[in-house]
């Protein structure tokens, strides 16, 4: 009876859609989600503990905080005159994007495999979605893309750069060529940029079509959730208008802005994460087909991904199975680099998996 009356209210598109999984990891070794597997010093969780003891969380957050936003501009090395904008988790500033540009008849272009929110949040927000295939070794089909871009005048192109779940770097030049033909928005997602080699923050002011996003998540920060975009005030002023006046917590304000000043404490761990990826990389090119990987994980390929990953599991080891998300995803599993003991309990598990 209440299933019929919710059939008939709520909208078919989003009947159809299965829910963002995540699994139950309670147990496990869990690299599944490309956080940071490191804990913070002591003394940053006691000026932390501190700090959240001291919070007046009876109180509506301060709906703009300036000192926070002043230090991310810093530390992000966000071009001068440019600003930032913070979401709930870059995921609530995607959907802020989509709200925004999603005039009658817009599309939200990216390119597929990627990261599955883009095509998810569109269909939130009743907005036409066009994923163009990637081509080569997941590089941009540049062709198609500019020929996708002619066709379909998207209003808002998403880049994921490095790009989840393949790991890779796009050509810098290619994605200079996108934003030129582009006849609306193009975001460059940088949410793993503390484990990549290039980044556009440095050319947000030479295009007005160009915002960079990025989040601390993958910094150690993913239960805080903070996430933000980087662009001209004329963006940002417009989409401020979209954003709920609390979306982000007078803890996760607070807190954010301790680490953000141990800040150096955080791109050690990133260091490391990124060294441990060359280790983890060159062992598993002996199980598996890796792809190279500029973010803090691998995808890998290999006969029965699937019952692989079962196996994995069983061993109390959770990765993520990609095999039949996408045509080009066949026998795919992605790993999050943990650390050296986990990715080595890692390879273990996978050794005693393909036996
Ligand atoms: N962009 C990309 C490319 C991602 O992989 C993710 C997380 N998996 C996000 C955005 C969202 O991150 P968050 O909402 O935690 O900021």
């Amino acid at each position: 009876m209440s299933s019929a009356l919710v059939h008939n209210l709520i909208r078919p598109e989003l009947l159809a859609l299965h829910a963002y999984h995540v699994s139950d990891s309670s147990g496990m070794i869990k690299l599944d989600a490309m956080e940071n597997p490191y804990h913070l010093p002591q003394f940053l969780k006691d000026e932390i503990a501190a700090i959240v003891a001291d919070s007046e969380i009876n109180r509506y957050p301060n709906p703009d905080p300036f000192e926070l936003k002043e230090k991310i501009r810093q530390i992000e090395a966000v071009p001068e005159g440019c600003d930032v904008l913070l979401g709930n988790g870059s995921d609530e500033l995607i959907q802020l994007l989509a709200l925004a540009l999603n005039r009658p008849g817009a599309t939200l272009l990216s390119v597929e495999p990627s990261f599955v929110m883009y095509r998810m949040i569109a269909t939130f927000v009743g907005m036409r979605y066009v994923g163009v295939p990637l081509g080569e070794n997941f590089s941009l089909d540049i062709d198609a893309m500019l020929e996708a871009i002619r066709r379909e005048r998207p209003a808002l192109v998403f880049l994921a750069y490095p790009n989840n779940p393949t790991g890779n770097l796009f050509s810098a030049n290619h994605i200079r060529q996108i934003i030129a033909a582009s006849p609306g928005l193009v975001v460059i997602d940088e949410a793993y940029y503390a484990f990549a080699s290039d980044s556009f923050m440095k050319y947000i002011a030479d295009y007005p079509n160009l915002l960079v996003m990025r989040t601390f998540s993958k910094l150690g920060m993913a239960g805080l959730r903070l996430g933000f975009l980087a662009g001209s005030t004329d963006w940002l002023d417009e989409l401020e208008k979209l954003r709920l006046p609390y979306n982000v917590g007078v803890l996760p304000q607070r807190v954010v802005e301790v680490l953000l000043e141990n800040h150096g404490i955080l791109l050690q761990q990133a260091g490391q994460i990124r060294k441990d990826r060359a280790v983890l990389y060159k062992q598993l090119s002996a199980i598996a087909e890796v792809y190279p990987s500029e973010a803090n994980f691998l995808l890998f390929r290999m006969e029965n991904a699937a019952s692989v990953f079962n196996s994995l599991k069983a061993r109390g080891m959770l990765i993520k199975n990609l095999s039949g998300a996408h045509a080009m995803l066949e026998n795919c599993l992605r790993v999050t680099v943990g650390t050296p003991l986990e990715c080595q309990k890692f390879i273990e598990a996978l050794q005693e998996s393909i036996v």
